[in-house]
């Protein structure tokens, strides 16, 4: 048995349970020193909501980690300078990492292999983030998949493995190496603090994720098939793809708990089905992020290549990030993000939708915001659902259908609910008036106290116009390329 394993927390594995690589070390190690290292060259930086997520993450995960017996040592810098670091204080002869599918990740975990093997270490990479390793599923052919529906077929048929338990016990060595504290790592904002929403709104961490999953069976599980297009509804959807993202619960935990529950209970089984299935799309996004690295700056379909999106005019831009466009639900979408780091589904849709298509511009300068501001920001199901919505990414809504934002909000906002938390100066309109301010009679604005123009912008675009443009552009793109 290795005297002592180093192994290495992520920001993809923040948790004790159904933790492969830490079980690993924890079974075959007789102490174990668990080591977080904060690279900022690792692929893809992280944005400011995520960076906070983090701080919190870390901090429930250190103190689970030092009551289970072995405390977290936080470092910053070169991930393999570190290790060669930690290897020389603890002498372990023996590293455990979960392997993470971000693009650009594979090389530097390489190089960390290569550099133990060359150094008589031993370097053992386990999953744990997603349901299925993204390459062992394939087509017929042997490629990958570019369709949800077989791919998702495929993955059922293979079964993802159990769930394993929590290690029982972590025993860590006398002389544990110097830690910084979680405060030297930066994760914070410096200067004016705008997370107050956002620490208003979640709790990170294991615990958490584990009380807002058993909360959702009770409350939200049965209605999930409908609920889950309506965002003024508190409990509609899981709110689990923060904690997702940063590995706080399993996706082959909730998989496996969602399992139980079909089979205990029948009523809840159709439901437990869809989440399943939602689950089933973070799969695809990793399945197509692992085999496109640069999903996050090139379209899949090579017929968008040449696409003439608008060079945005920054003001515009600015009016979509701040929720100042002058339509109501892509508003309250807007600020729903900017003060919790969190976007309901179905209004993401509809602000991609209006960003690519009515605004005409660059998916890309999306992603990027959606990138810094949402709290579960992720390497794949962000750019791969924003191609998606933009019409040139697999299995994507065609770019013709183009989402009305107005027939949208009535549709999945009625009563304005949603509308009113965010958007407060409408929130005396009646619900008639609410999804098109401007077009409500003077009398009933003025006894809502709503100035068009004054009080809440004016639409920032003729909607008849933007969809004839949008239909333009997309008949004249390169065809030859498609
Ligand atoms: C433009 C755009 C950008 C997006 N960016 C992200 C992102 O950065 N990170 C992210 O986790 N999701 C992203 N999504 C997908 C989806 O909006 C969120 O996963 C979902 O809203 C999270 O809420 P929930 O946990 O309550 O979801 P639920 O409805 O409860 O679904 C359960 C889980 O399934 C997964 N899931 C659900 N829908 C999708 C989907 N369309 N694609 C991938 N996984 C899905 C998530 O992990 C989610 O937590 C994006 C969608 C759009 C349209």
């Amino acid at each position: 048995m290795p005297a002592t394993a180093l192994y290495l927390v992520t920001a993809q594995s923040l948790r004790l349970d159904d933790n492969p690589a830490l079980s690993a070390a924890a079974r075959e190690a007789a102490h174990i020193v668990p080591a977080y290292i904060h690279d900022d060259s690792r692929p893809r930086r992280l944005g400011g909501a995520a960076k906070w997520w983090l701080h919190h993450a870390l901090a429930d995960h250190a103190r689970d980690l030092a009551r289970a017996g072995a405390p977290l040592v936080l470092r910053q810098g070169r991930l393999l300078e570190e290790v060669e670091k930690l290897v020389a204080e603890t002498g372990a002869r023996t590293l455990y990492l979960q392997h993470d599918p971000t693009p650009g990740m594979q090389a530097m975990e390489d190089a960390l292999h290569r550099w133990a093997e060359e150094n008589g270490i031993v370097c053992r990479r386990f999953g744990g983030h997603l349901l299925f390793d993204p390459v062992e599923i394939r087509t017929g052919t042997g490629r990958p998949y570019s369709v949800f529906t077989p791919f998702w077929r495929a993955c059922l048929e293979l079964g993802p493995r159990a769930p394993i338990p929590t290690p029982e016990k972590l025993s860590a060595p006398n002389d544990m190496p110097a830690t910084l504290p979680l405060e030297a790592l930066g994760l914070l904002p410096k200067g004016v603090d705008w997370t107050g929403g956002i620490a208003a709104t979640w709790e990170p961490g294991e615990a958490a994720a584990h009380k807002r999953l058993d909360h959702f069976i009770e409350a939200g599980l049965k209605g999930y098939g409908h609920d889950r297009d309506y965002p003024a509804l508190e409990d509609g959807t899981t709110a689990l793809s923060p904690y997702l993202r940063f590995g706080n619960i399993s996706p082959r935990r909730l998989f496996a708990r969602l399992a139980d529950i079909a089979a205990m209970e029948p009523a809840l089984a159709q439901g437990a089905a869809h989440v399943q299935r939602e689950l089933g799309w973070r799969e695809f996004c990793w399945h197509l992020a692992v085999a496109r690295p640069d999903l996050a700056t090139r379209p899949i379909r090579d017929d968008f290549t040449t696409f003439p999106w608008q060079e945005p005019d920054t003001s515009d831009l600015k009016r979509w990030q701040t929720g100042q466009t002058g339509f109501p639900i892509i508003d309250a979408g807007m600020r729903q993000l900017w003060q919790t780091g969190w976007m309901h589904n179905r209004v993401r849709m509809i602000v991609a939708s209006f960003l690519a298509k009515d605004m005409l511009t660059d998916w890309r300068h999306g992603e990027a915001w959606f990138w810094d501001t949402l709290v579960d920001a992720d390497a794949a199901s962000n750019p791969a659902n924003w191609q998606w919505v933009a019409g040139c990414g697999a299995d994507a809504a065609p770019f013709f259908r183009i989402f009305n934002p107005t027939l949208q909000s009535a549709k999945f906002d009625g009563a304005g609910n949603y509308i009113r938390r965010f958007v407060p100066e409408l929130a005396a309109l009646p619900d008639a008036h609410i999804h098109e301010p401007h077009k409500a009679p003077s009398a009933v604005l003025r006894m809502a106290g709503v100035t068009p123009g004054i009080t809440y912008p004016l639409p920032m675009l003729d909607r008849t116009m933007a969809r004839e443009r949008a239909l333009a552009a997309y008949q004249a793109r390169d065809p030859l390329a498609g």
